[in-house]
């Protein structure tokens, strides 16, 4: 596992390895490579230089600018990222181990870009592909995975975040169109979408419903005041009688699960993408140890600093073979919303206590962002926050164990 370091300044910096070969040899403790066909090594291998090359250099840039990479996206759309474990319309039809292994990747880059990913397959793509018409299919998903066209999924709002039922945004047929009417808040991707998969209350019932950008009545604002996810577009979305044709109604979605089950979509992916966070925490604390000298040996040689490292492999290790399980079990038609949850909750968990102890680690440098600990830290307060709170994926375990949904009031 050991990895060229270059001083500048004071301070050992992680290189590329000459010859363009990929720099990071991952985090594999206990032969987790073994479990992977050799498919899905080639497919992670290939996101992993693609990340090394044209993420990892310019990243801290455009998350201290608040500024999303889109230079990115023909890229990325040609290594087949979007909706890659869909079938047909052009998604590369991956399994799930190698989808997952490529959110994995996308995410030691950075959580913004593994958001990106993951709304436009995970929530755009997926609930088009699932609740869609054959026309919808047709119109929407290639364009989507060559990323001509970008996503975003409007289901929180100001007021209905944990609890979407509680959502306000509704639509009323009006002849031959929806009359949508309300807001969302917090939506990944909303100012640059040119489609928005919107849910709202039609006759009491939650529908998804497809809201293209120049609709009128349609308005979007950033959110450009984070400390987190910086090089992700944060929005707000505002529908004021915004009248869209009854065939942009997705016909297959009924109720608050067709929106839910998009979410387990997405949430597989961050599990997976957590652990890339941590182990790029991990790799760079590791590397910074073996080299920063304090009371005449490297920080390496102090126990309490051994305790720190041997926890984040311990917990990088365990999220692996629980998410590949996870994988394998999705791939079997055997994974249930509530094992996403525990991998979720598990794997954001670790992955923001890693990065926190890989800031610690690094000390003063660990502040500044030739270093990605703290950038990996403050977005994954945000992801720790997104697709379900950690709280919330304690309740679907705990209604899971014990019967007894603990949600609160109104269930
Ligand atoms: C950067 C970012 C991007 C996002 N992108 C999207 C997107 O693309 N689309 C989208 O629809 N949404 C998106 N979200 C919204 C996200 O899903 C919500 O923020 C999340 O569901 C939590 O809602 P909330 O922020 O309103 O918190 P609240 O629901 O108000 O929760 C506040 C606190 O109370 C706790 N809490 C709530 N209910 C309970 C309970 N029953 N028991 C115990 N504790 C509870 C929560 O765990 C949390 O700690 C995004 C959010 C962020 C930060």
């Amino acid at each position: 596992m050991g990895r060229p370091t270059e001083r500048r300044g004071d301070r050992p910096t992680i290189v590329a390895d000459q010859g363009g070969d990929v720099a990071f040899d991952g985090v594999d403790f206990m032969a987790f490579d073994s479990l992977l066909s050799e498919e899905e090594r080639l497919t992670r291998d290939t996101v992993r230089q693609f990340v090394e090359d044209e993420v990892l250099p310019i990243i801290a840039d455009h998350f201290q600018k608040g500024k999303f990479p889109a230079h990115l996206l023909p890229q990325m759309a040609e290594l087949g990222l979007f909706g890659a474990n869909l079938k047909g319309y052009g998604a590369a039809g991956v399994n799930n181990v190698a989808y997952g292994l490529m959110m994995q990747e996308l995410e030691r880059g950075d959580s913004g870009i593994r958001s990106f990913a993951s709304v436009q397959g995970g929530l755009v793509m997926y609930p088009i592909h699932t609740f869609g018409s054959e026309a919808q299919k047709r119109r929407y998903l290639p364009e989507l995975v060559s990323a001509r066209l970008v996503g975003c999924y409007g289901l929180t709002e100001a007021d209905a975040g944990s609890d979407p039922g509680s959502m306000r945004t509704h639509a009323v047929a009006d002849g031959t169109s929806y009359i949508l009417n309300g807001s969302k808040m917090w939506i990944t991707n909303g100012s640059i979408a040119d489609v928005a998969i919107v849910w709202a209350k039609l006759d009491g019932i939650v529908h998804g419903f497809i809201v293209e950008r120049d609709t009128r009545g349609f308005e979007t604002r950033e959110i450009d005041n984070k400390f987190s996810l910086r090089a992700s577009v944060t929005s707000e979305l505002f529908f004021d009688d915004c009248r869209i044709p009854k065939e942009n109604l997705l016909p297959h979605t009924a109720g608050l699960k067709s929106a839910l089950m998009c979410l387990t979509q997405a949430r597989y992916g961050i599990a997976w993408g957590a652990i890339g966070a941590a182990m790029g925490c991990y790799e760079e604390a590791r590397s910074y140890a073996g080299e920063r000298i304090q009371f005449g040996q490297p920080i390496a040689g102090f126990q309490l600093t051994q305790q720190k490292l041997a926890l984040m492999l311990t917990e990088i290790t365990k999220a692996q073979f629980m998410t590949l399980q996870l994988g394998r079990l999705k791939d079997a038609g055997k994974a249930r919303h509530f094992h996403v949850s525990m991998a979720k909750r598990n794997n954001v968990y670790w992955a923001l206590e890693i990065a926190r102890m890989a800031r610690e680690l690094l000390g003063a440098s660990g502040i500044v962002d030739e270093y990605h600990a703290m950038r990996h830290a403050l977005n994954l307060e945000s992801v720790k926050t997104y697709e379900g709170t950690h709280e919330v994926h304690t309740l679907i375990l705990g209604e899971h164990i014990t019967g007894i949904a603990a949600y609160g009031g109104r269930q």
